[in-house]
């Protein structure tokens, strides 16, 4: 039987300045967009996450007129979560979960490319998601993630593969069900942070976005992600992490 494998796929950067996502910071950032490929000893295929929207090779504005007041993307077809999955020869129409760490736009913007996906996101997340208040102001489009996929909706603790290979985790806060994606590689733990954590530096110092669902709630999740890895030795891989993505072996066999 092969092993449980994790791929990272580059798909696109977006930058902006620091403090519009942490506050307290200077200078700009540049943060990559993540999707993660799990493929499972099984043959199944999961992926964390699926990057940004086709029409932003036309750049933010084209699809969000008011992010683009704060994130300029670098992205081309080719960054496309299909088109990176087509380069390892795996076709976007086979694969058979997607999990959502929240739905923001930088998260589900592929979603559409991943048609035959079941979808499986934290109840809180997907019902916060159709608020017409925070759909106004682009904290979510449902055109972006309500494409009528099947969806399940967790809620807590989730084994997608019903073998403890992979689990969702809960890590509220950033948005009202955020979640990270442990996944239990044959060399030992890993964390998905998704956007409970944008980078080392972060958890390191505790510091928190100028936005978000509740900051209590997610300083909370924040101490959790580090108890997993102080404690249960998780490797932790961060959700927008310039310095940590670029030290990352993309490669198709990814990481097991
Ligand atoms: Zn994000």
């Amino acid at each position: 039987m092969s092993k449980l494998r994790l791929v990272p796929l580059e798909c696109g950067w977006l930058s902006t300045s620091a403090s519009s996502v942490v506050a307290g910071l200077t200078g700009n950032v540049n943060l990559p967009i993540p999707s993660w490929l799990v493929i499972h000893p099984s043959g199944q295929t999961l992926l964390f996450d699926t990057g940004l929207h086709q029409d932003l090779v036309g750049g933010v504005a084209a699809r969000y007129p008011l992010m683009a007041r704060q994130f300029e993307s670098t992205f081309n077809s080719e960054d496309t979560v299909s088109s990176r999955l087509a380069n390892i020869q795996i076709d976007s129409l086979s694969v058979d979960k997607i999990v959502f760490s929240h739905l923001h736009f930088d998260h589900c913007g592929g979603t559409g490319l991943i048609p035959n996906a079941q979808i499986i996101v934290q109840r809180a997340e997907w019902e916060s998601a159709h608020h017409p208040k925070l759909i106004e102001h682009e904290v979510y489009n449902p055109a972006d993630f309500d494409l009528g996929h099947d969806v399940l909706q967790v809620e807590g603790l989730h084994d997608v593969f019903s073998d403890g290979s992979v689990l969702c985790i809960p890590t509220p806060g950033h948005t009202a069900g955020h979640q990270s994606l442990r996944v239990n590689l044959e060399s030992g733990p890993i964390v998905l942070t998704g956007d409970c954590v944008y980078w080392q530096e972060v958890l390191e110092k505790m510091l928190l976005p100028p936005f978000g669902f509740d900051h209590e709630m997610q300083l909370s999740s924040m101490r959790h992600l580090k108890s997993l890895q102080d404690i249960d030795g998780c490797r932790l891989l961060f959700g927008h992490d310039q310095a940590q993505w670029e030290q990352l072996e993309l490669s198709p066999m990814g990481l097991s």
